[in-house]
C-alpha cells in the first residue's frame, strides 16, 4: 500500500471513532485495581459497591477459588501448549467435563476457551443445509454468529413469543432437523425463556431444543442447575451451552453439554475446539471446586435470590419502575437516554458502579440502568446502594418529593 492509501485507512478509523463517540456509543474501559467482588477499587482509588458484574455467585474474586486455581497449577503447570486431541487433555479436563454432565443431568460436555466458542462451533457441526435451526430474535451475539457458520436454513421468532415460534415451526416443516435455540436467561431484561412451552412446541413439531445458560446456570432453580431445572424441564433439552465465567468461577472458559453422540461429535468436528488451545489448568480445577460446592449446598444462590427479591422490592417502593421478575438481572428503567447516562454517572460519585443503557442497545424509550445482584452483597451494602437510588432519583427529579 502506498503511504497514501495507508493514511486514508487510518483517518477513516479515526472518523468512525469520533463519530462513536459523537453518539454515545464509544464505550471506555473501566480500570479496576482490585479484585472483583461486591466491593471493587477503580484505578484513582475509589471505592465502589459494584452493580453490574455477572459475578452472581460472588466467586470471582473469593479466596478459595483462588487458592483452587493455584493447587491445579501446581498440580498441573500453567499451561498445555496443545490442542486438546494432540497433547492438551489432563485428567482435571476430563473431571471437569463429568462433574458438568452430573450437575446438569446430561450425559456428556466438551469444553471450550469460552462460551463464545461453543456457541460458534455448535452448529456447523451437527447442522446441514437440510436442516432448520428457529432462533429467538434477541438471542446473544455468540448464537447468531454460530449459526451464520452453518448451512441451515435459518428462521427466526420474535423475542420470547410463543406463537411466532409456532409460525416459524411450521414454515419449516420440510426440513430434516429442526432446532429451536434460545438463550436461557436473556441478559438485558432478565427475562426467563419459557422453556416448558418451547419444549412441548419441540415436542409437537419434532424439533430438538437448545438453551444458551450463561446468565443462568449455578443458580437458577432450586438447586441452581439451571433455567431447565427452573421451568422442570430437565431431561426434555438436547443441547445446554454455557459459561464459566460468570457464576461459575468468573475466569473464563465455556462449555456444551448433550448426549454423548453430540459431543462426540463435536469433538471430531467442532472448529473452536480442533484449532484453538485448551482451556488452563488452573480455570479447569478452580471450576470443579466451584461445582462440588454447588452441589453440596445451594446457600450462594439461596442468598443471591434473597438479595434480589430485597433489591427489587425495596426499589419499588423507593419509587423506581423496574421491568417485573425475578432474576438478579434487574433493569430499574429511566426511559430517556440522557437521564440514564447522568443517573449513571451520579451514582458513580456516590460510589456506586453500574451500567447504563440506551437505543441502539435497547428499543427507542427504553433507556435504563441494570442493576445485578450477587450473593456476595450484604443487606448493609444494597441498603447504601438504594440510598444513593433515593439519593440521584429525586436530585433528578425522578421521584416524587418527600412530603414533609
Ligand atoms: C456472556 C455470554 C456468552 C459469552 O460467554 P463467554 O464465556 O464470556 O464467551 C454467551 N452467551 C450468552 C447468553 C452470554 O451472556
Amino acid at each position: 500500500m502506498s503511504d497514501q492509501a495507508k493514511n486514508t485507512f487510518f483517518t477513516g478509523l479515526q472518523q468512525n471513532l469520533d463519530q462513536l463517540r459523537e453518539q454515545g456509543l464509544y464505550k471506555p474501559e473501566r480500570v479496576l485495581s482490585s479484585r472483583q467482588g461486591a466491593e471493587v477499587v477503580s484505578q484513582d482509588g475509589r471505592k465502589l459497591i459494584n452493580m453490574c458484574a455477572n459475578n452472581y455467585l460472588g466467586l470471582s474474586g473469593e479466596e478459595w477459588v483462588a487458592q483452587a486455581s493455584i493447587a491445579a497449577t501446581e498440580k498441573y503447570g500453567y499451561g498445555l501448549s496443545s490442542v486438546r486431541f494432540i497433547c492438551g487433555t489432563q485428567t482435571v479436563h476430563k473431571q471437569l467435563e463429568q462433574a458438568i454432565s452430573r450437575f446438569l443431568g446430561t450425559e456428556d460436555t466438551i469444553l471450550y476457551a469460552a462460551a463464545f466458542d461453543a456457541n460458534g462451533g455448535v452448529f456447523e457441526p451437527l447442522f446441514d443445509e437440510n436442516d432448520a435451526i428457529i432462533s429467538d430474535a434477541l438471542n446473544h451475539a455468540s448464537i447468531i454468529d454460530g449459526i451464520r457458520l452453518c448451512k441451515a436454513a435459518r428462521f427466526r421468532y420474535a423475542h420470547n413469543d410463543m406463537a411466532d415460534l409456532e409460525v416459524q415451526l411450521q414454515a419449516a416443516a420440510g426440513k430434516r432437523h429442526k432446532l429451536i435455540v434460545t438463550d436461557g436467561v436473556f441478559s438485558m431484561d432478565g427475562t426467563i425463556a419459557q422453556l416448558d412451552k418451547i419444549c412441548d412446541l419441540a415436542d409437537k413439531y419434532g424439533a430438538l431444543v437448545m438453551i444458551d445458560e450463561c446468565h443462568a446456570s449455578g443458580f437458577m432453580g432450586a438447586t441452581g442447575r439451571g433455567t431447565h431445572e427452573h421451568h422442570n424441564v430437565m431431561g426434555r433439552i438436547d443441547i445446554i451451552t454455557g459459561t464459566l465465567g460468570k457464576a461459575l468461577g468468573g475466569a473464563m472458559g465455556g462449555f456444551t453439554s448433550a448426549r454423548k453422540e453430540v459431543i462426540d461429535m463435536l469433538r471430531q468436528k467442532s472448529r473452536p475446539y480442533l484449532f484453538s488451545n485448551t482451556l488452563a489448568p488452573s480455570i479447569a480445577g478452580a471450576s470443579l471446586a466451584v461445582l462440588e460446592c454447588l452441589s453440596a449446598s445451594t446457600e450462594l444462590r439461596d442468598r443471591l435470590h434473597e438479595n434480589t427479591a430485597y433489591f427489587r422490592k425495596e426499589i419499588e417502593r423507593i419509587g423506581f419502575t423496574i421491568k417485573p421478575g425475578t432474576h438478579p438481572v434487574v433493569p430499574v428503567m429511566l426511559f430517556d437516554a440522557p437521564v440514564a447516562q447522568k443517573f449513571a454517572a451520579r451514582m458513580y460519585e456516590l460510589g456506586v458502579l453500574l451500567s447504563g443503557f440506551f437505543y441502539p442497545v435497547v428499543p427507542m424509550g427504553q433507556a435504563r440502568v441494570r442493576v445485578q445482584l450477587s450473593a456476595a452483597h450484604t443487606r448493609e451494602q444494597l441498603d447504601t446502594v438504594l440510598k444513593a437510588f433515593e439519593q440521584a432519583g429525586r436530585e433528578l427529579g425522578l421521584l416524587p418529593t418527600k412530603a414533609q
